[in-house]
């Protein structure tokens, strides 16, 4: 075999590339397990499929679409769809990648997928995007279900087109299967809390590591990029507990007030015209000019690679959220921990969107729905329990909550690889 051609191989500066080299951080902890360790540099299965569509003005348009299972070692695959005109097959392999990690380290019994399609939504009526998600259902039915694979929202999806794949998926197999997606609407078997799941964790991993900094979040100062499903749900409830967002930055621009931006008129006006339409309450910033905003925390919630050497040479934060999957590229992590700056990482700090989608699968398959409270309730208990195990790793051996978030999830996933064994 000619291990230069094969795809399992990064690109420079790749998503892929990233978690791989996260990964070999992990290697010395991993004991015996690290004969193990390929296993999760490669993924088990990957599907690209063409998606056809007849466009409202007659031509026929064709689109790339992915659906890739990383590690199913420790349960079905479990990740969500992205629509972006960005996405590449490595990418979602990397998203993949960070699911498995992700579902382990909250310790839910699932393995890691994801998926996308090369497609900006922007562009399409909602006609048009109802054929690209239903032929793009179709297409990857073969390899997902309720027990093999499980979909859900990630950028530019949402409730609505979780319930045409589920409405795809259920004629295709001549039945309902509301638990073939999570993150649907309430009445189609979708879980009460579902929506800000991922923004809640966010605020209820940050809460904690301030508290452990000796950061009061009265008055602290936030800086968000992306103020989409994630970022403006995590501001809201920094805000609700007395910090001000200073700085926000999405696809549209900047905006920046150092007072603190009012969030009760920004959020709805960033839905319809992105942050830049609430010019009266802040400034208008360039995008560079974001990361030199003063602030105590930093949270990426749009995409990947965006905290770089240089944005991590400067950003005045104490504490990064990553509410974004792959934020930072390995060589700023150096940098924010020799500046001694925290990082929460990823694959604990967004894992509040999974754990809700889990319990939206065990409501759905028990038909029996719980009220927001224990939802909530239940989320908090997992991500602080995932949460002080991982830092107690961390202590323990002197590293990062990255690769202790990593020692822990690999942990699992390769004890339960070892266990099943190799078939045949
Ligand atoms: P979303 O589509 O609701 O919002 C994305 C936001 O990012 C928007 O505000 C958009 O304007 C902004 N954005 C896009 N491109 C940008 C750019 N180049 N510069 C600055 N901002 C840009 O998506 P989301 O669901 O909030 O997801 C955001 C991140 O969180 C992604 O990395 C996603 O994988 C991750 N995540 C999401 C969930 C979830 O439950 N939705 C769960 C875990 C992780």
């Amino acid at each position: 075999m000619n291990e230069k051609l094969s795809f399992v191989n990064p690109t420079a500066n790749s998503p892929w590339g990233t978690y791989l080299s996260q990964v070999d951080r992990v290697v010395p902890y991993l004991g015996p397990l690290a004969r193990w360790v390929e296993t999760l540099k490669r993924p088990k299965r990957a599907l690209i499929v063409d998606v056809p569509i007849e466009m409202d003005n007659g031509t026929i348009a064709h689109f790339e679409g992915y659906r890739v299972q990383h590690n199913m070692s420790r349960g079905p695959g479990k990740g969500g769809v992205r629509f972006h005109p960005d996405v590449t097959l490595e990418e979602v392999m990397a998203l993949s990648a960070w699911m498995t990690i992700k579902t382990a380290a909250v310790n839910l019994p699932y393995g890691g997928a994801k998926g996308g399609i090369r497609v900006d939504p922007k562009k399409l009526s909602l006609q048009e995007l109802e054929k690209v998600t239903r032929r793009y259902t179709s297409e990857i039915g073969i390899i997902i279900g309720p027990h093999t694979d499980i979909p859900a929202p990630d950028v530019n999806t949402n409730a609505q087109i979780m319930a045409w794949m589920m409405d795809t998926y259920s004629m295709n197999v001549g039945g309902t299967a509301t638990g073939v997606v999570t993150g649907k609407p309430l009445h189609l078997g979708g879980s009460l809390g579902r929506v800000k799941a991922t923004g809640r964790g966010v605020f209820v991993t940050g809460r904690e590591a301030a508290r452990r900094l000796g950061m009061d979040l009265r008055g602290a100062r936030i800086a968000v990029q992306g103020f989409g499903n994630v970022g403006s749900v995590a501001a809201e409830l920094f805000v609700e507990a007395g910090a001000k967002i200073v700085a926000v930055q999405d696809h549209t621009g900047t905006i920046v007030n150092t007072n603190g931006l009012d969030l009760t008129k920004l959020v709805p006006i960033s839905r319809t015209d992105g942050v830049v339409g609430f010019k009266a309450g802040g400034d208008i910033v360039p995008n560079e000019d974001f990361w030199d905003v003063a602030c105590d925390i930093l949270i990426p919630a749009a995409l990947e690679g965006q905290i770089t050497a240089e944005r991590a040479k400067k950003t005045t934060a104490k504490l990064v959220l990553e509410g974004a999957n792959g934020p930072t590229v390995p060589e700023a992590d150096d940098i924010l921990a020799e500046r001694g700056v925290l990082v929460v990482p990823d694959v604990i700090c967004n894992a509040g969107g999974v754990t809700v989608s889990y319990f939206e699968w065990v409501q759905d398959f028990s038909s029996f729905f719980w009220d927001e409270d224990e939802i909530n309730v239940r989320l908090d208990r997992i991500m602080m329990n995932a949460l002080n195990q991982i830092w107690d790793t961390a202590d323990k051996h002197k590293i990062s909550l990255r690769t202790a978030t990593y020692a822990v999830a690999c942990e699992r996933i390769l004890m339960a690889r070892q266990e099943r064994g190799l078939y045949p």
